[in-house]
């Protein structure tokens, strides 16, 4: 089947950039829209690169394993991690990924997996790792429904079978292994593992919030911002203060002190 031509116009899209407008996170609107009409993002903070590097060296890892599964997670999934190399380095890349046009959005929606496993029935369940400082709060919001969801969708619509279930593998440090570490002389730290399964996931609620995507970047005006957020109350507040105080007459430069 030949892909189909994808206009030059037609909008980028990565569940990345979806997450702010994610209805399980209480989201804002209006920043989505300024991002994607105005190019107008939000302030970000100093992006710690610990977690892309574990992350790096968990892929590296979890490559040993294809056509099996890591010790720390045997028995607790269904399949074996996917033993495609080359298609997998294709799935895995943040400049390839796996792409999906979706004509009547007329959106290009694109991601890149951290891994995936197969079952005996040739069906894919994709896999993130999440890296933590702290074990997993219990009634946190759920801030992966809808990445893992947006995988599913890809897979899908790349003609692949899905299991519509997907997991989280998170690692969170423990402690240091002092004996492991006296005897190698190599700092060596232990990561507790986690597992989080999803179910239900057949990509259906990503494709809803993609929808949604297009209503926002079609609106002309702003939609209304979040209330309580400290963004822009900051943002605002700053704007007011600096016009307060052009409003007031500028008085006389001082003369500098003279000694004599
Ligand atoms: S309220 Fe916050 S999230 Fe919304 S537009 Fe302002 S900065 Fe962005």
């Amino acid at each position: 089947m030949r892909a189909p031509t994808i206009p030059a116009d037609a909008i980028k899209m990565s569940p990345s950039k979806l997450s702010l407008i994610n209805p399980d996170l209480d989201p804002c609107e209006r920043c989505f829209w300024l991002t994607h009409k105005h190019e107008v993002k939000r302030p970000s903070g100093i992006f710690p690169s610990l977690p892309s590097g574990i992350d790096k060296q968990l892929k590296a890892y979890y490559g040993r394993y294809r056509e099996h599964i890591v010790p720390e997670i045997k028995g607790k999934l269904q399949g074996k991690l996917y033993g495609h190399i080359a298609q997998l380095a294709v799935w895995q890349n943040n400049f390839k990924g796996l792409q999906l046009y979706i004509p009547k959005l007329n959106m290009v929606f694109k991601g890149a997996i951290d891994d995936v496993l197969l079952n005996d029935k040739k069906q894919f369940s994709p896999i993130d790792f999440k890296t933590r400082g702290y074990p997993l709060k219990a009634g946190s919001p759920d801030y992966y429904r809808l990445q893992l969801d947006s995988y599913n969708l890809l897979f899908k619509y790349n003609g692949y079978e899905i299991t519509e279930n997907a997991y989280l593998v998170y690692y969170w440090p423990e402690c240091v292994n002092a004996a492991a570490t006296e005897a190698s002389g190599v700092m060596h730290m232990k990561f507790i593992t986690h597992i989080q399964e999803y179910k239900g996931l057949d990509g259906s609620f990503a494709l809803s919030v993609l929808k949604r995507a297009r209503e926002i970047i079609n609106m002309e005006r702003p939609p209304a911002s979040h209330p309580t957020c400290e963004y822009c109350i900051g943002a605002n507040k700053h704007v007011e203060t600096v016009r307060e105080c052009m409003r007031k007459p500028e008085k006389p430069t001082q003369k500098s002190f003279q000694f004599n």
